[in-house]
């Protein structure tokens, strides 16, 4: 484990930035290098994966249920994470962050992200949208709800690790169709 501190580019603050990194062997993947910047005087915090090793595009997808919501899921800062039964998508942008996570921790970015969206929605129809997305995460994690959770990383830094996985390149025009943007939901 590796420690820096340094200058916060955000508030200014001498020596107030800590940048702690760590490499982690992930089974069937390789290594990977987890680093995490936080600031002690304003707060910002930044976290990222990277994959240390090339890999060829890749798509991961898992049906996914409240018996294997514990499945590791590796999310590079390159990944574009969906479950179409849910309408929810969150694509790399530059506030995106890499991360090492389970499924329920997935669901549970997912469900911050919603929760977020109902504070800002100003029309009750987005709202009620939001609300039931909500109901169906909640019926994925505790109750007898399927859907497909899909990683499509470009620089194949994603997996998700399981035995019921599929997995399998990225064709030139799926790449293609990968773009940045930032978290949407629809429906
Ligand atoms: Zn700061």
């Amino acid at each position: 484990m590796n420690n820096i501190v340094t200058d916060c580019p955000v508030c200014n603050g001498k020596n107030t930035l800590e940048m702690t990194s760590k490499t982690e062997e992930i089974p069937y993947f390789g290594e990977i290098m987890e680093s995490t910047l936080l600031c002690t005087k304003c707060g910002y915090k930044h976290s990222d994966t990277i994959c240390l090793e090339q890999k060829e595009p890749v798509r991961y997808t898992l049906e996914i249920n409240k018996n294997n919501i514990n499945t590791r899921v590796v999310k590079s800062q390159t990944a574009t994470l969906s479950i179409p039964e849910l309408g929810l998508k969150v694509e790399p942008g530059p506030k995106s962050q890499g991360y090492v996570s389970n499924v329920e921790g997935v669901l549970i970015r997912f469900e911050s992200a919603i929760a977020t969206a109902i504070e800002w929605a100003e029309e009750e129809q987005i709202k009620e949208n939001a609300l039931r997305i909500l109901e169906k995460i909640e019926n994925l994690k505790s109750s007898d709800g399927t859907a497909t959770l899909v990683v499509e990383d470009p620089f194949g830094h994603s997996i998700i690790i399981h035995d019921d996985a599929k997995h399998r390149k990225l064709s030139e025009d799926e790449i293609k169709e990968l773009n940045t943007g930032f978290i949407t939901f629809e429906k």
